[in-house]
């Protein structure tokens, strides 16, 4: 066979097309994940069947490998309990009063569905005016009415809208609840230990709205709506732990009085304890670690922020049980601007992965996720899970009051090294220590920005929708769950290319005068 007749039939018999991971990180530059494009495989299963289970650290496994991000405009309970059902985990910011943030950590472990564990209470001298005002601001007015005004103290009666429809002008001011709230002997309650079926028939036959769940002593502990009961979904991939209560995190710095803070998470029952820090090979952090696998051995904790394999190193020595892995590539971060230091994360990313493979040691890919496609190219790169912020900000679920500029209803977002942030009232230094390196700092540095996001509605319909963008990413891929996914990165058998700037163009929308993007 003439020898050009033989290259083509090589050229014809080799299908293999675009590069392997390792090849592309290779090339030289830092990629971020805008940079590079997956290229589709065979597709012999629907996307309901990928299993996108994975280890968010040594010992924790969960559903949905997605984490809220320790920051005060995105993590506390609410977003904590929302993601957990959803099967991710939150991490509960430190950037408030060790107490407050123990008690939030609680209000997740203690969270039952369709139980409020933290119902507003009203005390029998407060007068209608109050009840108005909470359903102004709330939008409810079914509130238990307690000895002392709070939940803990004793009940004795019940404020509904039908107890107070009937009132009008001067007398809001001046009636006091217990002239008009249905009184303990009439009010229906049930035990702290009802199951929400027999909430839901004790209910039915009452016919009433609110149940008040109280213990043996005739305290108020929680509050059941029957409006809850009626949408009540259930939620098969929710992370939980043993004992069957959702899986919480929280962060902690790394300084001395971070050891109390501490203290009080673990009373308050966290699972896993992630060190906060925009760079993580550092003595400090080497020593909290080693305090941490001594003191509480059984509880897992996640070093960080690591971008070269020379960080990861220094963590994996000393015991960490996942690595959490992005340094300026934050939405609301200027730390590459300002400091000259961090790496694209998509880089930063695969090599650290790729060292922390060998150990067992699971990833987080920290910062930089924009959409469910930038979720699927981190978990495509090495990473077990993706932390995020911004995607989770302006939810329901993320801390902070709605408000409107120019008709569009937002909610704040805002850098934990933020001047705003770092000058918060109740930061106690905590959430600065993580920009604001050695105690001698006089003058703060700001590595992050303060803005706002635009409202995308709960938590509890945005991250299935992210879920279900995952499991067609992996469909397209031909990966049925997150493990091939990675065994047919690390084997090659995955393949990118790399985009010029035109690519990216042709990538996302274009050549149109205006358009509407809706995601679900
Ligand atoms: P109401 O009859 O005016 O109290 O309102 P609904 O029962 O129709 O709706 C109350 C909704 O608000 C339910 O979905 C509750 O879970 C929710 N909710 C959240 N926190 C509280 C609270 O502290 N008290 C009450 N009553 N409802 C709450
Ligand atoms: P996002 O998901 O919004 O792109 O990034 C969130 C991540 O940015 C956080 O998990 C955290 O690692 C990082 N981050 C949060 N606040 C700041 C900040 O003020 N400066 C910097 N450099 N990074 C931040």
């Amino acid at each position: 066979m003439p020898s050009s007749n033989k290259s083509l039939v090589e050229d014809t018999e080799n299908l293999e097309d675009g590069l392997s991971a390792r090849e592309m990180i290779n090339t030289g530059y830092g990629l971020t994940y805008n940079d590079f494009i997956i290229l589709p495989g065979y597709i012999d299963f629907t996307p309901k069947e990928v299993d996108l289970s994975c280890r968010l650290t040594r010992k924790i496994a969960l559903n949905t490998p997605l984490v809220s991000s320790p920051m005060d405009t995105v993590t506390e309970s609410d977003m904590a309990i929302a993601l957990a059902l959803c099967g991710g985990i939150g991490i509960i910011h430190h950037n408030c009063l060790p107490e407050y943030q123990a008690s939030e950590v609680a209000k997740v472990k203690k969270y039952k569905h369709g139980f409020i564990r933290d119902p507003i209470v009203l005390g029998p001298k407060n007068t209608v005016m109050d009840v108005l005002a909470i359903k102004e601001k709330h939008g409810f007015c079914g509130i238990p009415v307690t000895e002392n005004g709070k939940v803990g103290g004793k009940l004795i009666g019940m404020v509904t809208s039908r107890d107070i429809d009937f009132l009008e002008g001067m007398h809001l001011k001046t009636t006091t609840l217990e002239e008009i709230m249905t009184r303990l002997e009439k009010l229906i309650t049930a035990a702290s230990n009802v199951t929400l079926n027999e909430a839901n028939s004790i209910l039915e036959k009452s016919k009433k709205g609110k149940l008040p769940i109280v213990n043996p002593d005739g305290n108020l502990v929680a509050l059941i709506a029957r409006t809850d009961l009626k949408k009540a979904k259930n939620y098969p991939f929710a992370s939980k732990d043993n004992n069957k209560q959702l899986l919480v995190g929280a962060a902690i710095g790394t300084r001395e009085e971070d050891r109390a803070r501490l203290a009080h998470l673990v009373n308050a029952g966290i699972d896993v304890i992630v060190l906060d820090s925009s760079q993580g090979n550092s003595i400090y952090q080497i020593e909290m670690i080693k305090f941490i696998k001594n003191t509480y051995p059984d509880l897992q904790v996640v070093g960080g922020n690591v971008v070269t394999t020379k960080q990861a190193k220094s963590l994996i020595d000393v015991g960490v049980d996942a690595l959490r892995v992005g340094m300026g590539s934050g939405s609301i971060c200027i730390t590459q601007e300002v400091m000259a230091v961090g790496r694209p994360q998509a880089t930063a990313v695969y090599k650290v992965a790729q060292y922390a493979n060998k150990f067992g040691i699971p990833v987080i890919a920290d910062g930089g996720i924009s959409s469910s496609g930038s979720i699927t190219k981190a978990l495509s790169l090495g990473a077990s899970s993706v932390m995020m912020g911004s995607m989770l900000a302006g939810t329901t679920e993320a801390p902070g009051e709605y408000f409107y500029t120019e008709g569009v209803r937002l909610k704040k977002y805002r850098g934990m090294g933020s001047i705003e942030a770092m000058t918060r009232k109740d930061a106690v230094g905590s959430a600065m220590s993580r920009y604001y390196h050695t105690e001698g700092d006089q003058l703060k540095v700001a590595q992050g920005v303060s803005g706002c996001m635009a409202d995308k509605g709960s938590v509890l319909t945005y991250v299935p929708y992210l879920i279900t963008g995952i499991k067609h990413g992996c469909q397209d891929i031909g990966a049925k769950s997150l493990e091939q996914l990675r065994k047919m990165m690390y084997s090659g058998e995955l393949r990118f290319e790399l985009r010029s700037f035109s690519a990216q163009q042709e990538g996302s929308v274009h050549s149109l005068f205006s358009y509407e993007k809706r995601l679900f």
